[in-house]
């Protein structure tokens, strides 16, 4: 009997409306091709502009839905004139990662043949590479902890990183097992790249001598370490040597936009969020405001947080028919970018998102 899934999805505001809509579509359509699995795509209010028209950014229903449903599917949030009143963004994708315990931030950054890309080295069409940025401590902590940050005077100000050795673990334990997963070819090694700070605090050098036990677990794989200001380097010299690199919360964040632009954007990398029962999976990308309502939004980094949602879901569930609908999202969208002709605006063309849209579907 085929299984049916339940998806909360959450378009959110600006370009998330829209690139949603796109890949509702696309899953509807591949749902329409196959039979062997249904998705209930659901759809839930959430963000800047909820929160500016009924007061709340993350109504209770849509928390309940999104801790009910099999998987999360996210488009963006937040919108530049919507504050709270103390000025913050209003952000519920880091009110659902602290509530569900999204502890892993996946971040695959892989090049599409046939998409731009940053670097001229024609060996940057081999980089494929995952950062898995820790979601739930490190820089992050003072932003889900506010009451542990010490009080200060006006002349200060204090925030808070906290590394423990069960938020370490699991995140080193996660890279690893991702790591052996992950198909490698016989001159490509599986690794996993610690990228750390451990020179200078200590709590980074906590965290490299528990990857070091964890290492140990994993004899298969080359385990080894990097300083996060060389790693910033080596993404721009050398991006195509590295497998799965696990980080602290803030240096994750700041490397998957880098990443990003080796592949042509944030309209290019999809992104989950995920811990041990839930997961959400949404484009690396925000809102981008100075586009939104315009149709020129680039939805691929949607389609494919799609396929990794499909992905996701079929290995836990143990559905083949679901893992084969995520390679089908993916090879169609290598396919119709093969022609080097698909060009939305960020990619330097004239392009819509609903023309993307046929194209892959004209691909699948
Ligand atoms: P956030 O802080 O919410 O992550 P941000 O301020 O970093 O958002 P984005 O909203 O991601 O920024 O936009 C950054 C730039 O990239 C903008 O110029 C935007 O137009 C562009 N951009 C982002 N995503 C896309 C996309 N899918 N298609 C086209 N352009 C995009």
């Amino acid at each position: 009997m085929k299984h049916l899934y339940e998806i909360a999805v959450l378009p959110g505001d600006g370009i998330g409306v829209e690139v949603m809509q796109a890949c509702s579509n696309l899953l509807q359509h591949l749902q329409n091709l196959s039979s062997d699995f249904r998705l209930n795509l659901k759809q839930y209010p959430a963000g800047a502009a909820h929160y500016r028209d009924f007061g709340d950014a993350l109504p209770q229903a849509t928390w309940e839905a999104c801790r009910n449903a099999d998987a999360i599917l996210f488009g963006a949030m937040g919108l530049p004139e919507v504050r709270y009143p103390d000025g913050t963004e209003i952000g519920p994708q880091l009110t659902l990662r602290q509530g569900l315990d999204l502890f892993a931030g996946v971040r695959p950054i892989r090049a599409i043949p046939g998409a731009p890309l940053a670097l001229a080295d024609s060996r940057a069409e081999a980089i494929d590479f995952v950062i898995v940025r820790e979601q739930s401590e490190g820089w992050f902590f003072g932003r889900y902890h506010p009451e542990k940050i010490p009080s200060a005077g006006a002349d200060e100000a204090y925030d808070l990183g906290r590394v423990t050795r069960h938020g370490s673990e699991r995140l080193f334990r996660f890279a690893f097992e991702l790591a052996q997963t992950r198909g490698h070819s016989a001159n490509r090694q599986a690794r996993v790249t610690c990228v750390n700070k451990s020179n200078v605090h200590r709590g980074q050098a906590f965290m490299l001598s528990i990857f070091k036990e964890v290492a140990q677990s994993f004899p298969q794989v080359h385990a080894d370490q990097c300083y996060v200001d060389a790693m910033a380097l080596y993404f721009v010299k050398q991006p195509w040597l590295y497998d799965v690199l696990p980080t602290e919360n803030q240096f994750g964040d700041i490397l998957s936009d880098l990443g990003a632009a080796l592949i042509g954007g944030m309209g290019m990398a999809p992104s989950a969020d995920i811990g041990l029962s839930h997961a959400l999976f949404q484009p690396s990308h925000g809102t981008a405001p100075d586009i939104a309502g315009q149709g020129i939004a680039n939805p691929t980094a949607m389609f494919l947080s799609a396929a990794m949602m499909l992905q996701w879901l079929g290995t836990r569930h143990q559905d083949a028919s679901l893992l084969q609908a995520a390679i089908r999202i993916e090879r169609a969208v290598d396919r119709a970018f093969a022609d080097k002709a698909l060009r939305t605006p960020d990619l330097g063309g004239s392009h819509s998102t609903s023309e993307v849209y046929q194209a892959v579907i004209k691909a699948l």
